[in-house]
């Protein structure tokens, strides 16, 4: 079913999409599942449920190469139980996070002794919905005038996640907000090389998402089917 599933989307997926699966609250021999059918890139959003995960996989021959994402929000204190393991913090959503992930990168070189980089998206907020979390536009502006004041961190880019609702003329007025933001990112500053991955689309509404530029979709329900929390 999972392999199905995985099929179904990358048959619609543009080569240069990235599929970032989403398995939080689904069991290890799930993602064994789609690690088989060739997925590589997992995202988790609770510190906890990432690590166990990443020491359960430690233990077992195969998926030594997975790529984990975060996609949850993360609370300072917890940065020990999720910066060793990724490879991207897709949700940074305050300045404070943003300033802990970097002082942990220059305290916390790689184990080669080289310096130690975060990829991160910056989360715009885009959904109307107020309990949802992100930046403004403004505030993204204001860290990236001060981007090389951050050097543990390599800015990739943006996440949002649109309204939650079928109304796809809300859905897609979302989507080319966060859109047009990034293009003008991107010609702003263009001496940010790495700054190019557009994180939009989740189960629901990826199709949409990959109107707008979408170069990462994050996907969990359609891929596992509904979570067990
Ligand atoms: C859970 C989650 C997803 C995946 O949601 P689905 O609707 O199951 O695809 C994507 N992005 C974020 C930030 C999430 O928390």
């Amino acid at each position: 079913m999972i392999e199905e599933n995985l099929n179904n989307i990358r048959k619609e997926l543009p080569p240069e999409v990235k599929l970032v699966a989403v398995s939080k609250f689904h069991p290890l021999e799930n993602i064994l599942e789609a690690y088989r059918a060739g997925q590589r890139v997992f995202a988790e959003s609770r510190p906890q449920e990432l690590q166990k995960k990443v020491e359960q996989l430690g233990a077992l021959e195969e998926g030594k190469d997975i790529s984990w994402h975060f996609i949850g929000h993360l609370q300072t204190n917890k940065l020990k139980m999720v910066l060793p393991y990724v490879d991207m913090v897709q949700s940074v959503d305050s300045l404070n996070l943003l300033s802990q992930i970097d002082s942990w990168a220059l305290k916390n070189p790689l184990p080669d002794g080289r310096p130690r980089k975060i990829r991160v998206l910056l989360e715009l907020h885009i959904a109307s919905e107020q309990t949802k979390q992100g930046f403004v536009e403004e505030e993204i502006l204001d860290i990236l005038f001060r981007h090389e004041l951050f050097k543990g961190v390599e800015f990739c880019g943006l996440m949002g996640m649109a309204t939650n609702t079928d109304n796809e003329e809300d859905i897609s007025s979302d989507f080319a907000r966060i859109s047009s933001f990034m293009e003008y990112l991107q010609d702003l500053f263009s001496e940010l090389e790495e700054f190019r991955e557009l994180s939009i689309g989740m189960s629901d509404d990826w199709k949409i998402a990959l109107r707008y530029g979408a170069t990462m979709v994050r996907i969990g329900s359609a891929i596992f089917g509904p979570r067990q929390p």
